[in-house]
């Protein structure tokens, strides 16, 4: 998507990496050891479809291993290639770090279009990526941890750990091989929107900061603001369901492969997205206006640009007509090292990345835990805390009648008080406890460094830091 003068996603990163690093006192030695990727395996192999034999290729790549397992999700898409792989693994690195995710960074690719090939050629693919990558231990519970990202989802993850199991017999943690995968096959609740559910609540705690809507040049709640997201996918679809359906935001514009629809009354998310997988598109949908060049709706008009498709979308072409005051990034590397420089300098505010994406890995890291505990969240405490929840209502409502005050508590509440946290509900609260202090931990130096003007460059900071702390205490 870079125009040609514009740096690679790779070197995009690098870019962001330097400046940040600018501002540390590392050894030049560490410096260099925490930017590079350790090492990417590139893997042809052949899978013989509709009488033929088809070759393909695949990436798995990784940036650090500060931390064991690496962790980083697996993409089917047309535009993988060894630099993107690179460049989203070395992301990852410092996304777990920020986040405090106990691993390291990868991530994996297949040079595939999946919408080519149906369900049974997509599992013969799959399963013959994962025995490439198996059986070099590039996929393993306590080396290498991939999970879903672009074109794949719960039901890759589920072939790729019956894969890795039927290889590997014995192996009582084989579950926690991958993550992301469907409930009934060692998955976790809440797994699936929790990059989505991650950006609403980055936003819950943007909207608590008040330097920095002020520095956006916002204000009030999420309540009534414009917001246009682009790639109706998994992450986008889920974080415009909850910001509209729990928040009440304005989903005014929805950018596509095919073009986009505007609404300046808000569109039916639920609606939209039925109608994409009915038909393949946006186009037609008459619920708002269809726009054919979708890439000139990121100009629009709005209050928060939510790019959740794929990198460099915002890049020295249309930078400068951006006009969203805050852009949160769904999508890893949707705006280029150009860009944000055109970006910072008009005010524009980006939660970047790293930060913003960040839910799917923490859940990933709850579902991981889970498959090593080999028991659900809650199966142990919920009915206790039920039992002494009950306990107390019981008491008050002894005491409300004996002293004849004759209060009642209401209906609503006891409900809602009785109820022991299932792993659902604990999921969300991990999450939401995550991204608050990942928050914090970003906010505290764009706000208190008078050298740091932007949100990225305190991100790096704080999560260059902490890998660089791990290598030291390694003895590096
Ligand atoms: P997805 O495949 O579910 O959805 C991508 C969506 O973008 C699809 O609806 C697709 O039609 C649309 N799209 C593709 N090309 C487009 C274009 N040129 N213009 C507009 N829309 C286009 O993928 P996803 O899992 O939602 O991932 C989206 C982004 O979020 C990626 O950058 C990915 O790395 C990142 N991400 C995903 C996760 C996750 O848990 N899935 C976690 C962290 C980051």
């Amino acid at each position: 998507m870079n125009t040609p003068n514009e740096p690679s996603f790779r070197e995009s990163v690098d870019i962001m990496f330097n400046r940040a690093v600018a501002l540390m006192d590392l050894s030049p030695g560490l410096e260099e050891k925490v930017r590079v990727c350790n090492a990417t395996y590139t893997v042809r192999f052949g899978v013989r479809l509709r009488g033929q034999i088809q070759t393909f290729t695949g990436y798995r790549s990784v940036h650090s291993e500060h931390m064991e397992p690496v962790k980083g999700g697996i993409r089917y898409s047309m535009g993988v290639n060894q630099n993107e792989v690179e460049a989203l693994a070395a992301l990852m690195s410092y996304k777990c770090a920020l986040v405090e995710a106990p691993f390291g960074g990868s991530k994996g690719g297949l040079c595939i279009d999946p919408r080519q090939y149906d369900e049974s050629e997509l599992e013969l693919i799959t399963r013959r990526f994962a025995y490439e990558l198996i059986k070099r231990d590039l996929i393993n519970p306590s080396q290498n941890v991939p999970a879903p990202d672009m074109g794949t989802g719960e039901r890759e993850m589920a072939w790729i750990a019956d894969q890795y199991k039927r290889m590997n017999t014995t192996d009582i943690n084989g579950s926690a091989c991958v993550t992301g995968k469907p409930t009934n096959a060692g998955g976790i609740q809440g797994r699936t929107e929790a990059t989505g559910r991650g950006v609403q609540y980055a936003l819950h705690e943007f909207f608590r900061d008040s330097e920095g809507k002020k520095k956006a040049g916002l204000e009030g709640t999420l309540d009534g603001k414009k917001v246009v997201v682009q790639g109706l996918g998994n992450v986008g679809y889920h974080a415009a369901k909850f910001l509209s359906e729990e928040d009440g935001c304005k989903i005014t514009g929805i950018i596509e492969r095919d073009g986009a629809l505007v609404n300046p009354d808000g569109l039916d998310v639920e609606a939209v997205r039925t109608w994409i997988a009915e038909n393949d598109g946006v186009s037609g949908y008459t619920g708002g206006t269809y726009v054919k060049d979708g890439a000139s709706v990121l100009e629009q008009d709005c209050d928060i640009l939510i790019p959740a498709a794929l990198e460099g979308v915002i890049n020295l072409s249309n930078a400068e007509r951006v006009t969203a005051p805050l852009i949160i990034e769904a999508a890893n590397g949707p705006v280029t090292a150009g860009a944000d420089d055109i970006l910072r300098a008009k005010g524009t505010v980006i939660i970047p990345d790293m930060y913003a994406n960040a839910g799917g890995v923490t859940v990933s890291y709850f579902e991981w835990v889970k498959n090593l505990s080999h028991i659900r969240f809650g199966r142990m405490q919920r009915r206790q805390e039920e039992a002494r929840h009950q306990l107390i209502i019981d008491e008050l409502e002894r005491l409300s009648s004996d002293s004849g005050i004759g209060w009642e508590l209401s209906p609503n509440f006891k409900q809602k008080y009785l109820r022991g946290a299932g792993e659902l509900e604990l999921v969300r609260s991990g999450l939401d406890d995550t991204m608050r202090a990942a928050y914090q931990s970003m906010a505290s130096v764009w706000h208190e460094r008078d050298d740091v003007d932007d949100l990225r460059t305190a991100a790096y900071l704080v999560s260059i830091g902490k890998i660089a702390d791990s290598y030291r205490a390694k003895g590096l």
